[in-house]
């Protein structure tokens, strides 16, 4: 059985390419593997969304050439987002590189593989994916699962290389999503993450059109009460009244939102195309959390976009402290191919890009600790989904319906359990807690915890 490795950079929707990548190659026969020396195939899936996470593929994609030259037989490819946008240019960079694949081209990967004579190249001139529902996937949880409603962007965003690499915007017929979270329902998965690159803008192009709220209803009638449902990441400006009422009233909607906002400085928003002001914004924060005042909001920064004054910067620090997120990825920007904020004049150096990053990060961390420290003394329900054995105590993670990790001591829970856990401890990226309660039948939705039978009734 030909062995494969496989190495996932980037977003959820290249960790459900990966899952993609697995189930078709498991078809043709692969068998996947951890050891880079036992592979007989070896393949990157890539992200070019910065440039630091393209530059580690590269760095990755180095360490295996010697392999290559000590294994006859050794295969290595390259697919995703990097694949997409460099494209022919990789083969020529990299001799030792067999093939690479665009993530619009996915299927095409069985052919190029029993193609032993070539170096293959499957890239898009016009990113037109939709995975067909009949192709495999290989779900690396049996507890969470991510579904794809939607791909690629209409916004072009001026920093954001994603409408090249992953197209124009497109979503999946809604039947077909339900259904394959109605099969999800069946093998026993407890929580669906829905994904799209601008998740809520779902449906306009559909016809008949369907829209965002919609789907999310229906899903939240098939899987009554029995999945967690999540969604990433939607655009600010698509945010809508109905969205929020929704947030509010469906059982199976977690209190989370990662709502990206990228700067808080109006100049600067102008200056990305990002199509809303600090006040719409800010808004859209206030209509979201007046419905579920229990909402965990995380974010995207970018710091030192092109022409980012200090007092741009001050804007997004005094955005961060007026929100109070409970997490956010904050970045220095990298100028991308093909963008046009990559031919602007006035980049911003990078040793300020350095401290403007480090001093939103110090912000973030000590608003994430208030926002956790607020859970001390309060019962959670926690979805499990890791366990860690070490030095003969048992530590077990999972989630809170607002994302929270949550780390607890105990045994008897496992995967997929739900459990309520008291919470003693916080830090600016988890809690710690004690578990009260295991072994949940059913979500408890947005009120009812009593569905929980207490830790003293398991056997
Ligand atoms: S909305 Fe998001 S994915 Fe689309 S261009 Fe802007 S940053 Fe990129």
């Amino acid at each position: 059985m030909p062995k494969l490795k496989l190495i996932t950079f980037g977003c959820q929707a290249n960790e459900l390419d990966s899952e993609r990548i697995v189930g078709l190659l498991a078809r043709e026969g692969y068998e996947l593997i951890e050891r880079d020396e036992e592979a007989d195939l070896i393949i990157l899936n890539t992200c070019a969304i910065r440039e630091k996470a393209e530059q580690k593929a590269y760095s990755r994609l180095g360490t295996f050439q010697e392999l290559k030259r000590r294994k006859k037989g050794l295969r290595i490819g390259l697919c995703g987002c990097v694949a997409q946008q460099e494209g022919q240019a990789l083969l020529a960079r990299f001799p030792y590189l067999d093939f690479v694949v665009g993530p619009a081209q996915l299927t095409s990967l069985p052919r190029l593989l029993r193609d032993e004579t070539n170096r293959g190249l499957a890239t898009a001139r016009t990113p037109t994916f939709s995975y067909p529902v009949s192709a495999p996937v290989y779900r690396r949880s049996a507890v969470k699962a991510w579904v794809s409603i939607m791909e690629g962007c209409d916004r072009f965003c001026t920093f954001c290389v994603v409408p090249f690499t992953r197209g124009r915007e497109r979503s999946r017929p809604l039947q077909e999503i339900v259904e394959e979270i109605r099969g999800l329902k069946q093998r026993g998965y407890r929580e669906v993450t829905l994904l799209g690159q601008t998740v809520n803008s779902y449906g306009k192009k559909l016809r008949p059109p369907a829209s965002f709220v919609e789907l999310l209803e229906t899903i939240d009638r098939v899987v009554e009460g029995e999945m967690r449902v999540r969604f990433t990441s939607p655009y600010p400006g698509d945010v809508t009244q109905e969205l929020a009422e929704a947030m509010a009233s469906l059982p199976s909607l977690c209190e989370h939102m990662h709502l990206p906002v990228q700067s808080g400085s109006d100049r600067t928003l102008r200056r990305m195309k990002r199509g809303y002001s600090r006040d719409d914004y800010l808004k859209k924060v206030e209509l979201l959390r007046t419905k579920t005042p229990a909402l965990a909001l995380t974010t995207d920064i970018i710091v030192g976009f092109p022409g980012e004054t200090e007092r741009d910067f001050e804007e997004t620090l005094s955005l961060i402290q007026e929100v109070g997120y409970d997490g956010a990825f904050i970045f220095k920007y990298s100028t991308r191919p093909h963008t046009p904020a990559a031919g602007l004049s006035d980049q911003v150096t990078e040793e300020i890009k350095g401290r403007r990053l480090e001093q939103a990060l110090g912000l973030l961390n000590s608003l994430s600790l208030a926002r956790n420290r607020a859970y001390l003394g309060r019962t959670v329900e926690v979805l499990v989904d890791h366990e860690d054995v070490k030095r003969d105590a048992v530590r077990v993670a999972g989630r809170t319906r607002e994302n929270k990790i949550v780390h607890f001591s105990g045994e008897g829970p496992t995967d997929g359990d739900l459990v309520l856990v008291a919470i003693t401890g916080a830090s600016a990226l988890h809690l710690q807690g004690e578990l009260i309660c295991a072994n949940g039948a059913k979500s408890s939705g947005k009120k009812d915890l009593t569905t929980l039978r207490p830790l003293s009734m398991i056997s």
